[in-house]
């Protein structure tokens, strides 16, 4: 395969940072996670950041319009030449319309799109105890993932973490439900385009990341 364009889907708490973060080990692509670019505005107050934070903040999801921008101009850049792993995009069926006309005049199709099964009931308690290193971005979970020295991020050694505001009990619900709707059709619409592949993401995290890249080294 020359290249690798390649979604990882799942619903929120599945893994995808989680398994992307383990993903970039292996393969020379970036991460491209939209609720990654958005936080990333919110903190530097830009415009757009603020108009999205009123979406997210609510667990709702951030208008298609503004969404499909940022991943057509993302996807327009150099560092995409040999691939690229989207995180969390797209999100319903007109995303995934928006994202194929942006392969089709990027001359960039899809390679492959994993999907991370979880059982919804499992990502309350997965949602509710992740927390972040907020130097790095990497993501930790207070029972499951913890750092291997308490305290200290294993991938830049910071000390600060947080929990983000729409992992508090009162939006995980919210964005659950929204989240549960869409993805089914969208599994639908990329098992006829014959791309999807599916892993259990109920397991250890180091087992799910043995059949993803299993999957990638065989695309
Ligand atoms: P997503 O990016 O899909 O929203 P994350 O990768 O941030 O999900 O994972 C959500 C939370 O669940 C984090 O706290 C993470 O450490 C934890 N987690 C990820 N994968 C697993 C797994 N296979 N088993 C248990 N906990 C996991
Ligand atoms: P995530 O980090 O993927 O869990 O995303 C956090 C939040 O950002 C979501 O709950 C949405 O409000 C927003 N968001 C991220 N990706 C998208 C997308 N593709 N479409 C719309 N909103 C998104």
């Amino acid at each position: 395969m020359s290249t690798m364009n390649l979604i990882l889907m799942g619903l929120p708490g599945a893994g995808k940072g989680t398994q992307a973060q383990k993903i970039l080990e292996d393969f020379d692509i970036p991460h491209i996670s939209t609720g990654d670019i958005f936080r990333a505005a919110i903190k530097n107050e830009t415009k757009m950041g603020l108009e999205a934070k009123k979406y997210i903040d609510a667990g709702n999801l951030v208008p298609d319009e503004v969404t499909n921008g940022i991943v057509s101009d993302r996807l327009a850049e150099a560092d995409t030449k040999n691939g690229f792993l989207l995180d969390g995009y797209p999100r319903n069926i007109d995303q995934a319309h928006a994202l194929k006309e942006i392969g089709e005049k990027l001359n960039k199709p899809l390679d492959g799109v994993i999907n991370i099964h979880v059982e919804p009931d499992v990502l309350v308690e997965r949602l509710s105890g992740r927390f972040i290193c907020r130097t790095c971005g990497a993501t930790y979970h207070k029972l499951y993932n913890k750092p291997k020295v308490e305290g200290t991020c294993d991938v830049c050694g910071g000390h600060d973490f947080y929990q983000r505001d729409d992992d508090k009990p009162a939006t995980v619900k919210n964005r659950l439900d929204v989240n549960v709707k869409l993805n089914t059709p969208l599994i639908d619409y990329y098992g006829q385009e014959k791309l999807l592949y599916n892993v259990d993401g109920d397991r250890d995290i180091d087992d799910v990341y043995k059949d993803i890249k299993h999957i990638l080294d065989n695309l």
